[in-house]
């Protein structure tokens, strides 16, 4: 089978050699215009990332590769005004399993999973946890609704590094609970370079001027220079133009017209004479801004920035530069802000005929959840792993149910996304700007709030809401925002309380001591990138 992935940003690269890499007998070619430079921005990835990097792209040495993107591991993230005026919240990464470590010794009923959450008769994790927190009785010892989360949490806190001066990693998992800050313009590339070159992707280069199709099928591309190009199956990852998939019968769906559809960004350099010595924390942060709200990413060589804000309820583009330089400050003027602008929303099919999408042009909605990433190696990985990409590529008859398995998916990941970020903006306790009094009234108007409730406190959510695992993000998202969801209506037996408290206080002991002995994160990056760092399977 011949596969043709037109692009080469971040989501194009990764498609190629994660084929290419796991299914070699598939022919991959990866054409893309080098005079059109990928999207460059994109920069803080989810907490998913390290276990594909390592398992489907089989990068094992991360000082490798994140060495030439500048990368950085993140540990978490910090909020502030998000949802809440004043309101400031670290919150450490993702969690780690061994968690389960928990109720491991019990009856395996009783044994907690996170995401599925109903095994145990008393309740999931995340309602032990939302019971005891919302309780009070445990002040900041019940920050994180995963004990594992406290495993970055003090990294965080004292701004130090998760491998000591040995080379010896510090996090309790080596694939889970954190994930990496890369510079989107170079990863692409440095992917192509490790991965997608050696194991066999052809590389071709050409401008898709128009597209000829057969039905719902593409039949050829036709580049500028008067080339055709034909393949089986063809994968569109030419972002925002969305360059075959506009030419096909896919159905877009599109967010309200209160969702954010701009944001100006700018890269901000560590001045100093070596670039590498200046990180200012390991937390990627987001700020609720007067008009929307503002990231901004830590990477190994500068910091990636942006405001993001909602061009029908603020038209004047000057007006949030103003509002964002000065935010940044007079130290940070250099520089242009650049505006990037989209339409919010996403396709409802990942596949028509015989062309996939993923990375930008499948869909985004805001930048707060920019997953289109994050589901497109979450398709990739399933794609390869449940061998239905092999089975494709022997049986072409196969190609309905394939399409129709991921189309699937593909929506449920988008319509979660999309509840997600309602919850984000719309549960808001703010009301001092026109922009947050706006998204108050729509939540209001759409029971935001108490459908997020709801969800939290019915014990039946699986068969009501057909989700398993929108649970820990809304807990996630209030608790980022400074607000209290209503409890799970659950009893807790004192010997569980105590088993929970107990871990949670291991971990937080345990974790503050090797993080207050951990190496600053302003010396961290140079010798980690330099030639002295004694481990180099790290
Ligand atoms: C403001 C903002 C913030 C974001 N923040 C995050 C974040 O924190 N985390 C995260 O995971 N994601 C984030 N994203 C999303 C992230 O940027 C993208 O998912 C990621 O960069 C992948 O982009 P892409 O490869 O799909 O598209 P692009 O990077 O735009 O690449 C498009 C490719 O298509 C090629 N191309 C275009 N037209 C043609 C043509 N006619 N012929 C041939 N080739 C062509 C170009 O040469 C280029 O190689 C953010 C996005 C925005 C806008």
């Amino acid at each position: 089978m011949r596969l043709l992935v037109v692009g080469a940003g971040t989501a194009g690269w990764l498609t190629a050699a994660s084929i290419k890499r796991n299914c070699p007998h598939i022919d991959v070619t990866l054409l893309h215009d080098p005079s059109i430079k990928s999207i460059g921005v994109g920069e803080t990835l989810v907490w998913s990332m390290p276990r594909y990097f390592h398992d489907i792209l089989g990068l094992k040495s991360r000082r490798e590769w994140m060495k030439r993107s500048n990368a950085t591991f993140k540990i978490g993230m910090s909020f502030q005004n998000m949802g809440t005026l004043g309101a400031v919240v670290d919150s450490a990464y993702a969690p780690d399993l061994s968690s389960k470590w928990l109720y491991s010794s019990q009856d395996p009923k009783t044994i907690f999973d996170y995401q599925y959450g109903h095994e145990s008769a008393e309740g999931s994790l995340l309602e032990i946890w939302i019971n005891l927190h919302n309780g009070g009785k445990y002040g900041d010892l019940l920050q994180s609704p995963f004990p594992g989360l406290a495993d970055g949490h003090y990294f965080g806190e004292y701004k130090t590094s998760i491998i000591d001066k040995e080379g010896n990693w510090l996090l309790s998992s080596e694939l889970n609970g954190y994930s990496y800050n890369y510079d989107a313009s170079e990863v692409g590339n440095v992917i192509g370079e490790l991965v997608g070159r050696p194991f066999g992707v052809k590389e071709v280069h050409g401008n898709v001027q128009s597209v000829v199709t057969e039905g719902d099928n593409i039949k050829e591309l036709l580049l500028s220079d008067g080339r055709t190009i034909t393949s089986d199956i063809y994968v569109d990852c030419t972002g925002f133009k969305k360059q075959l998939i506009k030419h096909l019968p896919f159905k877009w769906h599109s967010c309200d017209e209160y969702v954010n559809n701009s944001a100006l960004v700018k890269p901000i350099f560590y001045d100093g004479s070596d670039n590498r010595a200046r990180l200012p924390s390991n937390r990627s942060a987001m700020y609720g801004q007067k008009n929307g709200w503002s990231f901004e990413v830590p990477l190994a060589h500068r910091t990636g920035n942006g405001y993001v804000f909602n061009s029908r309820i603020t038209p004047d583009v000057n007006q949030i530069a103003d509002e964002y330089n000065e935010f940044l400050g007079p130290e940070n003027k250099e520089g242009d802000l650049r505006l990037l602008q989209w339409d919010p929303g996403y396709y409802k099919q990942i596949m028509v005929g015989n062309c996939m999408t993923f990375g930008l042009a499948w869909g985004f909605i805001d930048p707060y959840s920019a997953n289109n990433l994050a589901h497109t190696i979450q398709m990739l990985q399933l794609m390869i792993q449940s061998g239905d990409m092999d089975r494709l590529s022997k049986n072409p008859n196969f190609i309905s149910d394939f399409r129709n398995k991921y189309n699937h998916r593909g929506f449920q990941l988008w319509d979660n996304v999309e509840h997600r970020l309602e919850s984000v903006f719309r549960m808001t306790n703010r009301e001092d700007t026109e922009y947050w009094k706006i998204m108050k009234d729509v939540g209001e108007r759409n029971n935001t709030r108490e459908w997020v409730n709801e969800y939290v406190r019915e014990r039946d959510r699986m068969t009501k809401f057909g989700n398993k695992s929108m649970l820990h993000t809304y807990i996630l998202v209030a608790q980022r925002m400074g607000i209290k969801l209503d409890n799970a209506p659950i009893t807790i037996s004192e010997e569980t309380e105590k088993r929970f408290i107990d871990y949670f206080m291991k971990k937080k002991t345990e974790n503050e001591i090797k993080a207050r002995n951990s190496m600053p994160l302003k010396d961290f990056y140079k010798f980690f990138y330099s030639d002295e760092f004694p481990n180099q399977h790290i």
